[in-house]
């Protein structure tokens, strides 16, 4: 089929391309379903990477744990039938030292191997004066600078081309995804890394197929650069995540119907009414902050006066009071209840810190 061109141009011009697609099985089982999945994939025209995990970090014992080293001879044996880069993920050094033998061309690192900085920096250390791309996923929980902390210790040993994977935090209790997607944490990553490529993974946001196209829209909606979805030649009977998974021709029909949008525009129309809103956005923001410095003034008024009754700060009858009306006027405007919510808390604690300050000057 296509013929490989020398390594490190082909991973080069990929890195760059947008949107980057990576998909492939969430685990190599066999020889065959490694080539076939990369075939199938290859054949839709969409797919720029093929990963597959063959190291996979199992919550228990028991479970199937990726059939090691000797997967990686099949996915060198996929890339040169089709000319599609690999991906695999390592944890450990030893992991990295047998990818680079089999030419691997991008490396990713796993949630549950961010949230560890010992495994991190093992990783890490290994890839001194390499010169490969890296993929850090987020960790499992939503502590952000582990997340940003990996991307640091990675730059720090020299490793030029790092990406982001948002594949979404655990949460306790059930929800309707696998791994929550708390979509503010990777636009925070992304002020704090302006340049960097990130990608979504809703194959372990959704941890279903219903979800898989919304999830992918949102995040290209939020200019995310690209996707990690796992597919498989035959989903139901995969090894691992077989709920998520979905074949390749599957992938093409979603990939087909997303709807691609890019972050600035030359038109000028657009230009000029986007820059009208965005300046009456500004001056309500002003507004508002003006407004909330006078309530926490008032506030701190209110400090002095329960300091000299020797009144306690929080009346609890008075906020739920409060909170009640905030909720009911914030209903009829259109806004939500957990914003209200998480408003108000949070201006109610300024004003306890305020008058706490006070109290106790
Ligand atoms: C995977 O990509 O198959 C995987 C194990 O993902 P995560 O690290 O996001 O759980
Ligand atoms: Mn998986």
């Amino acid at each position: 089929m296509t013929e490989v061109k020398t390594l490190n141009e082909t991973v080069r011009e990929k890195w760059k391309k947008r949107p980057l697609i990576i998909s492939g099985p969430c685990s190599a089982e066999t020889e065959e379903q490694v080539i076939e999945t990369a075939t199938r994939l290859v054949k839709t025209g969409k797919v720029d990477v093929l990963r597959a995990g063959i190291w996979k970090p199992r919550t228990k014992p028991g479970m199937f744990e990726g059939v090691g080293v000797k997967a990686l001879p099949w996915m060198l044996q996929a890339k040169k039938i089709t000319g599609l880069p690999v991906t695999v993920e390592v944890a450990t050094a030893k992991h990295v030292e047998d990818a680079l033998q089999f030419d691997v061309d991008i490396l990713w690192i796993g949630a549950r191997t961010t949230v560890n900085p010992f495994s991190v920096q093992e990783v890490c250390d290994a890839l001194r004066g390499v010169e490969i791309p890296v993929l850090i996923k987020n960790p499992i929980h939503p502590e952000i600078d582990l997340w940003s902390g990996g991307i640091e210790r990675l730059q720090k040993v020299g490793v030029k081309q790092v990406g982001m994977i948002h594949r979404g935090f655990s949460n306790y209790g059930n929800t309707e995804y696998r791994n929550a997607p708390m979509w503010h944490l990777p636009i925070e990553m992304k002020r704090r890394f302006p340049e960097m490529l990130l990608l979504c993974d809703p194959s372990h946001i959704c941890g279903n197929r219903t979800m898989l196209q919304s999830v992918a829209q949102k995040s290209i909606d939020l200019d995310f650069d690209g996707l990690m979805i796992e597919t498989h030649i035959d989903p139901d009977n995969a090894w691992s995540d077989a709920k998520q998974q979905i074949t390749p021709e599957r992938l093409a029909e979603m990939l087909n119907d997303l709807v691609w949008r890019s972050e600035n525009s030359n038109e000028k129309e657009f230009l000029t009414a986007l820059a009208t809103l965005r300046e009456q956005i500004n001056h309500i923001d002003d507004e508002l902050l003006t407004l909330i410095g006078q309530r926490m003034k008032i506030a701190d008024k209110i400090g002095a006066y329960k300091k000299s009754n020797n009144i306690t700060i929080l009346q609890t009858n008075r906020w739920n009071d409060i909170l009640t009306k905030a909720l009911k006027k914030g209903e009829a405007l259109g806004l939500s209840k957990e914003f209200i919510t998480k408003y108000f808390d949070a201006v109610h604690l300024e004003s306890i810190n305020h008058q706490n300050k006070i109290m106790n000057d």
